[in-house]
């Protein structure tokens, strides 16, 4: 089935991306350097946003693009990562030289306003660098609302005996769809039909300091749930949802930083995912997601994505389970 979505361009982009990430882990140029905020970066972040940038530049130079990576993190970057970069934007653009690559990442400088494009090059960095799951999101925002949404996960299987790798790809009102890295047939997404909250499978983060372990396990407990939560990074997990592998996502909090606000890249692309697949995403006090608030969904307190038939159920056991506020902020 041939899902026509707007945008063909963009779901090339981001196989160009994956085949640049791809390149960088298998010839081990994955060496990390901690940015301000001591979160890792490598050279597949600055390729894979330099990628995506180039094909925005040629197709849609007028809409800005709002990037996790910051053009002068690699400016300041060892030659060896800056050589690796090079390396990896050449195996999609050949010729280009390093001034294109660094006018490329600068480019994801845009203001989150208005239409405005949102990429995390490689979302899932520590999943990266253990050899686990990432991906790379790319998502158009208009007027505060996710319309079109892509994940590449090159990492992530499907179905059983496909070879890895899992492109999805959503556009407001018209599904949501999958493929395989190579260009081929796309297939429809749907969430699984589940709605006995002790048959629910949880997908969390791999690492515990990006979540509140505690409190998923107490909401477990409430929620009666028997399977055991799914751990992987990345927005993996919204595909794995939007896919019926999963009933329930959760973004919560770490205890030590209950006041942690989302970045808009880290959730667009995967949120639009799974409503266009049937399935139903809020906050943790049940309010819809606001990407116009700038580069963090500031007016709202983690996610709960679920497949729909459980997220009224989820959002009472929250309650219950001391996780949700008695009247949100
Ligand atoms: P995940 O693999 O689902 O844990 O998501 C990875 C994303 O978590 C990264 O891209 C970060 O932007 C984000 N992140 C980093 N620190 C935190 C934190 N303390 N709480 C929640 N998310 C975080
Ligand atoms: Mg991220």
């Amino acid at each position: 089935m041939n899902p026509t979505l707007p945008y063909p361009w963009a779901v090339d982009a981001l196989r160009a991306a994956a085949r640049v990430t791809r390149a960088v882990q298998q010839a081990h140029m994955t060496q990390a350097l901690a940015k301000a905020d001591h979160s890792p970066v490598t050279a597949a972040d600055f390729a894979a946003q330099a990628v995506i940038a180039a094909a925005l530049a040629k197709h849609d130079p007028h809409t800005p693009l709002v990037a996790e990576e910051d053009a002068a993190t690699l400016e300041a970057a060892p030659p060896a990562v800056q050589r690796h970069v090079l390396l990896a934007v050449r195996h999609v653009h050949p010729r280009a030289t390093w001034r294109d690559i660094m006018a490329w990442i600068a480019q994801g400088h845009g203001a989150p306003r208005g239409r405005f494009w949102v990429l995390d090059p490689v979302d899932g960095t520590k999943g990266f660098l253990r050899g686990a799951q990432y991906a790379t999101a790319l998502a158009l925002v208009e007027d505060g609302k996710v319309t079109w949404g892509g994940l590449a996960c090159p990492n992530l299987t499907l179905a059983d005996h496909a070879p890895p790798g899992v492109l999805a790809v959503a556009a407001r009102g018209r599904g949501a769809w999958a493929a395989g890295m190579q260009p081929g047939p796309w297939k429809p997404l749907h969430v699984s039909p589940v709605d006995d909250p002790r048959e629910a499978r949880i997908l969390r983060s791999y690492e515990a300091a990006h979540t509140h372990g505690d409190a998923i396990r107490q909401l477990a407990r409430v929620l009666g749930t028997s399977r055991s939560p799914v751990r992987l990074d990345s927005q993996a997990k919204y595909v794995l949802l939007a896919a019926g592998q999963g009933e329930i996502y959760l973004r919560i909090p770490p205890r030590l930083q209950p006041n942690y606000r989302e970045k808009i890249w880290d959730q667009a692309a995967g949120a639009l995912l799974v409503e266009e697949a049937g399935g139903k995403v809020t906050d943790l006090d049940g309010c819809p997601l606001d990407f116009s608030q700038g580069l963090t969904l500031a007016r709202n307190r983690g996610v709960l994505a679920t497949n729909g038939p459980l997220h009224t159920l989820v959002l009472h056991a929250l309650r219950r389970a001391g996780i949700r506020r008695e009247r949100p902020a």
